[in-house]
């Protein structure tokens, strides 16, 4: 798989990408991460502006076409893209389950907004996603684009030492994961379900199940809908 990000703040990014679970499929090639500076497409060599004021009027700057355009279409002449991603608060609310999607795809292109967002002609004719992380407004697409990217990679085939892992986080199959333990089985006086311990697999099996359930039922009832 290969991702393109484009931002205006490539080093909002470098962190993210470069730790963990990311780092490591990269590092193992199940996923090449690209991150370009949209400032290097500006026609404006001497000061590098992708933005300007707003057709209208209006407090703040809308990021400028021209340059979206130029890179978009580079990418998009050098390899076929599934989509072309651009992260919105009024997008489509990313979930587990378009990350599942995601993660078969190919080539994805990201595009992280900034300042009042994008001019619309670039989510007109060359966005074919719009995705938000949720109700409330960022400064910029970088975050969203991280989260995104993170979701993604981690379920590709190998990113994750024990796949079983991914498949069984909340969210799969719409219920919320079960709870968790590790050594001491005793601290403080606090024990450790005994099933746990009784290396039961079928009983551990059964219990993870009808906890996941009962926390479902309490935190995310609307998941069981
Ligand atoms: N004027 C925009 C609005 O009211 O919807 C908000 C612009 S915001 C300051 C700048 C950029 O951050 C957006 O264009 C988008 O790319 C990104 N962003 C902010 N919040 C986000 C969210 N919840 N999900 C995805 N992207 C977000």
């Amino acid at each position: 798989m290969r991702i393109d990000i484009i931002t205006l703040l490539p080093e909002l990014l470098q962190s993210p990408l470069n730790c963990s679970i990311v780092k490591r499929a990269q590092d193992k090639k199940l996923v090449e991460i690209f991150v370009h500076d949209l400032r290097d497409y500006s026609s404006d060599k001497r000061h590098r502006r992708v933005d300007d004021y707003p057709f209208g009027g209006g407090a703040g700057m809308v990021m400028q076409i021209e340059p979206i355009f130029k890179l978009v279409e580079q990418l998009k002449s050098e390899r076929t893209y599934d989509e072309i991603i651009y992260t919105s608060p009024d997008g489509e609310r990313f979930s587990q389950q378009t990350a599942n999607k995601l993660s078969l795809s190919e080539n994805l292109i990201i595009l992280c907004g900034h300042y009042k967002g994008v001019d619309q002609r670039v989510r007109d004719y060359l966005i074919t996603k719009e995705y938000s992380i949720g109700d409330y407004v960022l400064t910029g697409g970088e975050m969203p684009a991280a989260i995104m990217t993170d979701a993604i990679v981690r379920l590709l085939p190998g990113a994750i030492g024990d796949e079983q892992s991914a498949l069984s986080d909340s969210f799969q199959d719409n219920l919320l994961a079960p709870p968790e333990y590790t050594r001491p089985a005793e601290f403080n006086g606090w024990r450790v379900p005994d099933v746990l311990l009784s290396g039961h697999e079928a009983k551990i099996e059964e219990w993870r199940l009808e906890q996941a359930l009962e926390r479902t039922k309490l935190l995310r009832p609307d998941l069981l809908d």
